[in-house]
């Protein structure tokens, strides 16, 4: 249940062939999202435009002690061989990326370009208010765009930088942190939305727990006054400071004389008290029909002509415009959007570990937020963004990294397999005593 990845820093760098392109009005939303799914524990701040925040050669570091320091003093950078940016913005609601870049003095072919590295994570359109954009700029005029990082929070980080003339790269940089655990409980009293947070609990954890318990409980009507529920949540830090990162280990509901119980178990699954799953399982293929995989997932692919590291991040399926388009999982809409080289596209949250995205769409047939069943059909397949013809682009998630969903190791089974039972009894074990401790 603690975060099995100790590595460092998961590095993905990615750049793409030029084209000359036909930059269609893309208007490119930043969100103002109601984020249920996604807790930005982030106050929004004014935004720091001019002067810059931090000159580039910043000579003296005397920022004035009352000011929240943004990271580190430009002395600290230096010594780090760090340059800090040259402006940092931080997103409010209703900002388009092309407003900002405009208001910046940041050119849109810049933006264009960076938009043509994104492709293959699409970070910038999970940018909420709250979320910061750090520019380095440079080059002969000295506005260049030479570097764009984006800051989620202290754990997670997308950085573009400039390759050459037209091209940018990516680097994805997640820091593993610390996770610390706390037994948290309440007792219904009203909804369950406002027990839960009154013991604590955020919108997007109600909402998982919801989502898990969502075949066994009905909330509105099962749950009575005086029932109550604990819970054993990890929450990540960096440097001592919390990201907003978290994740539910177990969790208890006791509703009137049955007690509905959920563990989280190191294969990212949750299982009742029991060994026996809460998730129902995935499908292996996106369409009905299984199509000709028009080209395969491959983190390392290279680029025929350019040389350059181009990974493709999902499977290609050589499936005519119009194809139905099947959730894989049960899930919840995140997103439904245009981007001008991924086309209209499609990604479901499928509790906090899996996600999946459906590129290319002709038609989308569900919108945000919507919860959906695995198997439904959820759009249409096409043509839309940057593709040489008619197919869908189909990626799988886990735990933030892509992952070849013809092979992944995907949720199947229906309980915790019996040689792993020995230590997921143990663990539950473990997290009883946390939460009756606690209680
Ligand atoms: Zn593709």
């Amino acid at each position: 249940m603690r975060r099995n990845d100790t590595t460092d820093k998961l590095i993905q760098t990615f750049t793409r062939l030029p084209k000359v392109h036909k930059l269609a009005i893309a208007s490119v939303t930043l969100l103002v999202a109601a984020a249920l799914m996604m807790p930005k524990e982030h106050q929004p701040v004014p935004l720091v435009l001019d002067p810059p925040l931090v000159q580039p050669a910043a000579q003296d570091a005397d920022t004035s002690p009352g000011e929240e320091a943004p990271v580190a003093t430009a002395e600290d950078a230096a010594k780090a061989g760090i340059a800090l940016p040259d402006i940092e913005y931080q997103i409010r609601p209703g900002d388009t990326l092309s407003d900002i870049f405009n208001h910046l003095g940041v050119g849109q072919s810049a933006m264009y370009q960076v938009l043509e590295s994104d492709q293959e994570i699409l970070a910038l359109d999970t940018l909420q208010p709250g979320d910061t954009l750090r520019f380095w700029l440079g080059g002969d005029s000295g506005t260049e765009l030479e570097k764009l990082e984006l800051r989620f929070n202290l754990a997670h980080q997308v950085i573009f930088s400039r390759v050459d003339d037209s091209h940018f790269e990516f680097q994805k940089v997640d820091i593993p942190g610390t996770w610390q655990s706390e037994p948290l409980s309440g007792e219904i009293n009203g909804s369950f939305y406002v027990s839960a947070q009154k013991a604590g609990l955020s919108d997007a954890e109600i909402a998982r727990i919801a989502a898990l318990f969502k075949d066994k409980l009905n909330f509105a009507r099962d749950l009575r006054a005086g029932d109550r529920f604990q819970v054993v949540r990890q929450s990540q830090f960096v440097d001592g400071q919390a990201t907003g990162d978290t994740e539910l280990d177990a969790i208890r509901i006791f509703n009137r004389d049955k007690v509905l119980t959920a563990y989280l178990f190191s294969d990212g699954s949750y299982y009742d008290k029991d060994g026996d799953s809460l998730a129902r399982a995935f499908l292996r293929f996106p369409t009905a029909r299984h199509y000709r995989i028009s080209s395969p997932f491959d983190p390392h692919r290279h680029h025929p002509v350019t040389g350059r590291y181009a990974p493709h991040n999902g499977t290609d399926f050589a499936c005519p415009s119009g194809t139905a388009v099947l959730a894989t999982a049960d899930g919840v809409v995140t997103r439904v959007t245009n981007h001008p080289y991924a086309g209209k596209y499609i990604v479901i949250q499928h509790g906090g570990k899996y996600l999946s995205r459906y590129l290319h769409l002709s038609k989308s047939l569900v919108h945000k937020g919507q919860i959906v069943s695995r198997g439904q059909k959820i759009a249409l397949s096409g043509a839309t963004g940057r593709v040489t013809g008619p197919h869908l682009h189909y990626e799988l998630h886990i735990n933030g990294h892509p992952v070849n969903p013809m092979t992944a190791k995907i949720p199947m089974a229906a309980s915790v397999d019996s040689k792993d039972r020995p230590a997921f009894m143990a663990e539950v074990k473990k997290l009883e005593a946390q939460m009756d401790n606690a209680s």
